[in-house]
């Protein structure tokens, strides 16, 4: 197929774009390089994507560094108004990029058009608003002073996110940096680039200047890891997995670069015995099943009271075989394939650990065949640990396939609930307000959900504890995250008696 026909194919109506976005233009990789991207459902290739390498990120780095002393001094409305025009955009592009997202990830497009484009143009919205109400400070200190605090952007601002919300990441970190006056050089996933393309190009037609954004796909072994190293870079923020955070770490320490890092997760979902069973088997099924489980704040682990596991899993069961699972762009599919068949077989891989540590498997554990046998498919999969301590209950697998445990009371469930290395999102369904709070409390989480699981809003602060990083996304605090305080001391009429009164 050619670029054409896929696009016809899927209902695109603008071209596929396949080229970097550096200094307000769409360029090839200096050195011609580029990356196939595939459609999940069947691996065939979506594209040829031109892939940077560091000559591209440098010429980014360039372009953004010529545009931040504009971009910074404008008015912070004038710098929001173009993200408000950005966000209509995107809701006056919907349809399009919802498919697009589609098609390079596998999100069912109910999905796409559902979730992933109105959050992202709220996110947008959310930070072109933000931007002229985001203030400093005035601070009492001693008689005959005045301080006040500015917060200043960073400067230029490197972002790098993973495959599995490749349009929501992009605006929950772009949004922010640019409504403080930063610029940004972003590399998506090599896997998914195909909508922050699409993004660039909405971006040049609300106004926004040359160089303040700049879109370079690439291999995160070299992109990623030079913008990670790069001089000229103040910060870099990430999303991805603990082990690659833990390089960037590293690899920031050359200019000491502020770090943000949004890591994985274990999320747990625990469901007490007086919980409202109806509410929880459906809000623990989205919280495992929406996007293939590929969500670092997926209920990976649900944790049952003993007393209600039987009827609970039975009910939790039958709605996961019932999950209607196909190509992403049916309208009817409520889950679509992973999006990679790599990762297909590293989720499909626990199924075997689980095997090899006694765990019993519920329902699902394989590849469907089929009209979908070619592409990056999992059944809905549920197993049953043999206790919280085997690698099934510890490690993020990120796929369709969730790890369930039981407790006989609240001392045990918080134990289980906390026993982690992640501290991401955690989620509790209970009748009684007193045990909802303390659990609030005393989870090791960034995130709590009661009676509910896996609510995002631009407005409240995303981001977890322990290894799944630091830092927070969304609301005042990204704000915070993309600026520095200048404390400014000014004598008004403060009489200083001299240190050396020999002077
Ligand atoms: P990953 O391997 O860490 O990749 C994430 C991004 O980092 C990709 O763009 C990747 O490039 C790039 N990268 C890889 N090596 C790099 C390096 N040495 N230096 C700089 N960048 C590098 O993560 P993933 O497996 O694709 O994504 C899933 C992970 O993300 C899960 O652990 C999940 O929990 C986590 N996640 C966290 C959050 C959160 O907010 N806490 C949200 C979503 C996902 P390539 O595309 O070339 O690999
Ligand atoms: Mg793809």
């Amino acid at each position: 197929m050619t670029l054409a026909d896929i696009q016809a194919a899927v209902g695109l109506r603008t071209p596929i774009r396949h080229q970097l976005f550096i200094d307000g233009r769409f360029v090839d990789a200096l050195d011609g390089q580029t990356l196939a991207t595939l459609n999940p459902h069947d691996n065939s290739v979506i594209a040829e994507v031109a892939m940077a390498g560091p000559a591209d990120i440098d010429l980014a780095v360039r372009a953004a560094q010529r545009a931040f002393p504009a971009w910074s001094r404008l008015a912070a409305a004038d710098r929001g108004r173009i993200l408000l025009r950005l966000a209509d955009l995107i809701e006056a592009n919907a349809e399009e990029l919802a498919r697009l997202e589609s098609l390079d990830t596998g999100h069912p497009l109910k999905d796409s058009l559902a979730l992933d484009v109105p959050r992202t143009a709220a996110c947008y919205r959310y930070f072109g608003g933000m931007a002229d109400k985001f203030q400093g400070d005035v601070v009492p200190v001693e008689a005959g002073f005045l301080n006040y605090v500015t917060r200043e952007p960073v400067g230029v601002v490197g972002q790098v996110v993973p495959w599995n919300f490749p349009l929501m990441f992009t605006s929950w970190k772009m949004a922010p940096a640019l409504a403080a006056g930063n610029c940004v050089v972003m590399k998506p996933a090599e896997i998914t680039p195909l909508s922050s393309l699409k993004i660039a190009e909405l971006m040049r037609e609300a106004g926004m200047p040359d160089g303040v954004v700049n879109i370079v796909p690439g291999l995160g072994s070299v992109a990623g890891q030079y913008i990670a190293e790069h001089p000229d870079i103040a910060k870099i923020a990430f999303t991805g997995s603990t082990a690659t955070g833990r390089r960037i770490v590293q690899a920031s320490a050359g200019n000491l670069k502020k770090v943000q890092l949004e890591l994985g997760g274990k999320g747990a979902n625990i469901v007490f015995d007086d919980a409202n069973l109806t509410a929880a088997v459906n809000g623990s099924a989205w919280a495992i099943f929406h996007n293939q489980g590929q969500a670092c704040i997926a209920g990976s682990r649900l944790m049952l009271h003993e007393r209600i596991a039987d009827e609970f899993l039975e009910r939790f069961a039958a709605l996961a075989r019932s999950i209607r699972l196909g190509n992403p762009m049916d309208p009817q599919t409520e889950m679509g394939p992973l999006t990679s068949l790599q990762h297909r077989d590293r989720v499909l891989g626990y199924v075997d650990v689980a095997r090899e540590q006694g765990g019993e498997l519920l329902s699902g554990g394989r590849a469907p065949g089929g009209d979908l046998a070619a592409g990056c498919y999992v059944e809905p999969t549920i197993v049953r640990a043999h206790s919280h301590t085997d690698r099934i209950a510890q490690e993020e697998v990120f796929g369709p396939f969730v790890t369930v445990l039981t407790f006989k009371d609240d001392t045990e469930a918080l134990q289980i609930a906390n026993s982690t290395d992640y501290g991401l999102g955690s989620g509790l369904w209970t009748g009684q307000l007193k045990r909802a709070h303390q659990f609030a409390r005393e989870l090791h989480a960034g995130m709590v959900w009661i009676n509910s699981y896996k609510r995002v809003n631009p407005g409240s602060p995303f981001g977890g504890v322990g290894q799944s990083g630091y830092g927070r996304e969304m609301g005042f605090d990204a704000m915070r995250e993309y600026t520095q305080a200048k404390s400014v001391w000014v004598n008004v009429d403060a009489q200083i008696a001299p240190w050396y009164p020999r002077a």
